[in-house]
């Protein structure tokens, strides 16, 4: 067999395996595996593998770097994808991010909104922002996501554009915690959230390690990168 088939066999294996689960924790929670949307993060991985993907039917993608999200992007713009941006953002890249993306899910910080509501100024839909939530204790080292108390203020910051349309929250559970935990927080957090935006009830929590309790806890977006794909090659 090819090099390419035999890929193409592994990234099958492992998104069947990813399905079942996702099937199996919806099942256990009386939920419909329609309701979680799988969105496969690609990064450190060429387009190649984005294109196989595309080819065993997912639709949904995810990065967090910025120059390698927008040549894969463009190199797979044929394919007809969602692009979601999961990573760390800077607010001078906000604006080129905003140009490929359906989504971005790491809006963590005030000062990204003006770049991001112009950079999807010329879009012809809304841009889909989630806000990056920090289930972490104040004062942890690298800490990303915006703290809970200053939510509400870049929600309607947010809300406020109207090239941006805000869908919900992402997180991603504190190392070493009980993520069973930190997703019902998250829960209660968003229950806050949708209080003032109705419109905003998406949550994406939930990774390879612990996307059952991500689908527990209501996760409507799971970001899966290893069970599908294997591990990462080592960072360049
Ligand atoms: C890399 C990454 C993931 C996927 O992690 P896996 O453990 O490989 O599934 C999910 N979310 C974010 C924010 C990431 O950076």
């Amino acid at each position: 067999m090819s090099a390419v088939a035999d890929r193409r066999q592994e990234l099958a294996a492992g998104l069947a395996a990813v399905r079942g689960r996702i099937a199996a924790a919806c099942d256990e929670a009386g939920r419909q595996p329609d309701e979680v949307t799988l969105v496969v993060v690609t990064k450190f991985f060429p387009a190649s593998d984005v294109r196989l993907l595309a080819d065993l039917g997912v639709t949904d993608v995810g990065e967090n770097r910025h120059q390698e999200a927008e040549a894969k992007a463009a190199e797979c713009n044929d394919l007809g994808l969602r692009w979601h941006f999961i990573g760390g953002l800077q607010s001078n890249k906000a604006a080129a991010v905003a140009a490929y993306s359906s989504v971005v899910q790491s809006v963590d910080r005030p000062k990204l909104v003006g770049p991001l509501a112009r950079g999807a100024g010329n879009r012809p839909e809304p841009l889909d922002v989630l806000l990056q939530v920090s289930l972490d204790p104040p004062g942890t080292e690298g800490r990303a996501g915006v703290d809970p108390a200053e939510l509400p203020a870049l929600a309607d910051r947010v809300a406020g554009e109207a090239s941006l349309r805000l869908r919900g929250l992402m997180a991603v559970a504190p190392l070493g915690a009980d993520p069973a935990e930190a997703f019902g927080r998250l829960d209660r957090i968003r229950a806050g959230l949708v209080a003032e935006h109705p419109a905003a009830g998406w949550l994406s929590a939930g990774m390879s390690g612990d996307l059952e309790h991500a689908v527990r806890a209501g996760a409507t977006h799971v970001r899966v990168g290893s069970a599908v794909l294997g591990s990462r090659p080592v960072k360049k």
